[in-house]
């Protein structure tokens, strides 16, 4: 098929999905898939426009977060309103995942719930074939996700992501869109595997990891850790040459009661990080219990204590603003967070609390901050105690709680379509080669 005749498959890329789509690109690659497309990658909004005025047949992938919705919402209405009738939009990642039907309301045709690995290819084999539905379409993707076989490394995207080690939590922090999938780890057979493709790039020398519970990767049950893993994973990256080895730090972070001495002596052995992120969210153990932490302040601060005489800095995760926190809890946390910045020189991550979709907090209100706790979280700033996304996500907040609900009002007729966890058979190709069977149906 002339390359010119193929339909455009377009990314939207932003901050929120440099991490996700290197993934997407990777499984359309070893599929084979990619051929029959026009891969287009849209980092600005002026890529996206040229595409929709060209008026060529074509799909505009996007995947996103909740907190990123207030800012899409225009771009979406600015297609929808100058694209022509085969020019699709679909919405995958864990705001679709949480709440599929206002990413229709907002505009877009198809929404993916789930991990693209469990259906992308299937569904766009038959968007190919002309298959896919006239209507707005929820598209649940299900089934386990070999976390083994996705990889980031594609040969569209010239970056090295942190690899995901990780997936899913064994936590279920109530205003978390990781809770509730069950924790799979990659193995370290995959991690060798990965390492032989950086190799071929000369890019082995730096890494760092997606994991949600560092300390607990490779554990298969919650309080359970597996240092012996840990230590197995860290020196492998260190023997290869890596340099740059960064754990226990963004896009990663260490949850305060799977910290040991033992743990963070790893860190300090192997890794080239000067500090590690504790996700703490608040200093009030009411708070903690009734977001369902699972850990205590105490627990925090002994984090921090173990972090710091270990000659790391703590970087402290907290959440204000969080739905039923009160006066009382706020002081809590306040002075906590000065406790911790005074004891342990830790740094206090400062965030409000966004409902995001999908948790069981996702419909319910942020508190509002009183005048004396906006007072002192500035006078914190300005102090280096803490640092500031807590003022920009208050109003990221009220923009998220608006827009819900003017979706919610909005009718909707809409079907869905699910699919199996396993690819089919046709697609279970080489790397790089496109599926006999699927070349035939579609270029025949
Ligand atoms: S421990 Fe972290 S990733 Fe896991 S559910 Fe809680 S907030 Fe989410």
């Amino acid at each position: 098929m002339n390359s010119r005749n193929r339909p455009v498959l377009l990314f939207r890329l932003q901050p929120a999905n440099r991490f996700s789509f290197p993934v997407v690109l990777n499984l359309l690659e070893r599929s084979g898939l990619d051929r029959f497309f026009r891969i287009v990658l849209a980092q600005d909004i002026a890529t996206l426009q040229h595409f929709v005025r060209s008026q060529a047949p074509g799909m505009v992938l996007y995947s996103f977060m909740t907190p990123h919705l207030p800012e899409l919402l225009p771009e979406v209405e600015w297609v929808r309103s100058q694209r022509v009738r085969q020019q699709l939009l679909m919405a995958g990642g864990p705001h679709t995942s949480g709440d599929p039907l206002s990413v229709l309301k907002a505009g877009f045709d198809y929404a993916f719930v789930g991990a693209a690995e469990n259906g992308l290819v299937p569904l766009l084999q038959d968007y190919l074939q002309g298959k896919l539905p006239e209507e707005k379409t929820v598209f649940y993707a299900s089934g386990p996700v070999r976390l083994d076989d996705s990889f980031p490394l594609n040969r569209y995207l010239k970056t090295f992501p942190p690899l995901e080690i990780t997936r899913g939590c064994h936590w279920n922090c109530r205003f978390c869109q990781t809770a509730g999938v069950k924790a799979q780890h990659r193995s370290l057979d995959s991690i060798k595997q990965y390492y032989r493709e950086l190799k071929k790039r000369n890019y082995h020398r730096r890494i760092s990891f997606i994991c949600p519970s560092a300390f607990e990767y490779a554990s298969t049950t919650p309080r359970q850790l597996n240092p012996a893993a840990v230590e197995e994973l860290l020196s492998y990256c260190k023997a290869e040459g890596t340099i740059f080895l960064e754990y226990g730090i963004f896009p990663s972070e260490a949850r305060p009661n799977s910290f040991s001495e033992d743990m963070v002596d790893l860190v300090v052995r192997y890794c080239s990080n000067k500090k590690l992120t504790i996700g703490a969210q608040t200093g009030s153990d009411r708070l903690l219990r009734r977001m369902r932490r699972g850990h205590t302040v105490v627990q925090v601060e002994r984090a921090c204590e173990i972090t710091a005489r270990k000659g790391l800095r703590p970087l402290v995760d907290i959440i204000v603003g969080l739905p039923e926190e009160t006066p009382d809890d706020r002081h809590e946390t306040l002075r906590f967070i000065k406790r911790l910045a005074v004891k342990y020189r830790a740094r206090n991550q400062i965030h409000y609390f966004l409902p995001l979709s999908g948790t069981p907090l996702q419909q319910a209100e942020p508190s509002r901050l009183d005048y004396r706790t906006i007072d002192t979280l500035r006078k914190f700033q300005q102090d280096g105690i803490c640092t500031g996304w807590w003022e920009e996500g208050i109003v990221r907040s009220r923009r998220i709680v608006e827009i819900r609900k003017r979706l919610q009002d909005r009718p909707l007729q809409y079907r869905t379509v699910s699919f199996r966890g396993d690819l089919p058979p046709s697609f279970r190709v080489q790397p790089g080669t496109a599926s006999p069977s699927l070349r035939a149906e579609v270029e025949s």
